[in-house]
């Protein structure tokens, strides 16, 4: 279910960067273990996580006026939704904020699950005709037909890179499909995801994967995304949210200390290998 609603403010501050920018409440992929459920409290939603979104339709008028009063900084799309979550494809609420942020010269670091991050391929690069069709038979996302092929050109690289210094990062927990059906069952498949991040790195874009939380089969995951992320994080599951899942599959002894160590100190080893700079954000050594 999901409702449209006027938010009184949308560069909000943020503990992890300057800024986040959250175009919508509520995220539809509801996944098992998320923190952003505490959203609920804030906005009187007493539905289950996951099964609702609210969207805040002036969310680029907002911008528009709150970018001229802030100081630039970095800003994070998004902290407590996935900001191309299905109902993007019709809003196009991120879409129109991060052309707004770019030409504006802010620093954007995007984190999200969906391929859907494709559509604003042109937007991302500064170069027109650059967006692309991600109709991947995605849960929630069938064919799209929304390329309109604007866009900043001006200052588009010549060497390949985007000249925006705009980073997208993909959330992935593990390597294990089926384990990633367990815990996040709407969200797009961990192969739809690596795929993404390979167009955006061919494209230009500075990429990184978010390793968070660390899932069963979190540890080969390296070598799926050799050549493809410029830089990666890993942290440990953080919250009891998914517990029941772990309990209902046997799978306690992923939920473990000695786990997550392991999973961060092999992953670790491998990105170092790879010469992919890797930070870990719970004390994983000794
Ligand atoms: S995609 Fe991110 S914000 Fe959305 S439910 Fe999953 S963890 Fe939460």
């Amino acid at each position: 279910m999901f409702r449209e609603v006027f938010a009184k403010t949308i560069l909000s501050a943020s503990k992890v960067y300057p800024y986040v920018l959250n175009p919508y409440v509520g995220c539809d992929y509801g996944c098992s273990y998320c923190y952003a459920r505490f959203m609920k409290k804030f906005t009187g939603h007493t539905e289950p996580w996951g099964s609702f979104v609210d969207v805040k339709v002036n969310a680029v008028e907002l911008l528009g006026k709150e970018i001229r009063k802030k100081k630039p900084a970095e800003v994070w799309v998004s902290g407590v939704c996935d900001p191309y979550q299905p109902l993007e494809e019709k809003y196009r609420l991120t879409r129109e904020c991060l052309r707004i942020l770019l030409q504006h010269g802010w620093p954007v670091r995007i984190q999200t699950k969906s391929p859907l991050v494709l559509r604003d391929l042109d937007i991302l690069t500064g170069e027109k005709g650059r967006g692309r069709r991600v109709g991947m038979g995605l849960k929630g996302q069938g064919e799209s037909e929304f390329l309109d092929h604007e866009g900043p050109r001006e200052g588009a690289a010549r060497d390949g890179r985007s000249p925006y210094d705009c980073h997208v990062g993909f959330s992935i927990g593990t390597a294990d499909e089926d384990k990633r059906q367990l815990f996040e069952p709407k969200a797009p498949p961990i192969l739809h995801r690596v795929a993404a991040l390979r167009q955006l790195h061919e494209a230009g874009v500075q990429t990184y994967v978010m390793i968070a939380p660390l899932l069963p089969g979190a540890e080969t995951l390296p070598v799926l995304l050799q050549g493809i992320v410029d830089y990666a994080y890993v942290d440990r599951m953080n919250y009891g949210y998914a517990d029941a899942i772990y309990r209902k599959h046997r799978l306690e002894a992923y939920r473990t200390e000695s786990y997550f160590r392991e999973a961060a100190r092999k992953i670790k080893q491998q990105f170092d290998a790879l010469g992919v700079p890797c930070s870990v954000f719970f004390p994983w050594e000794g």
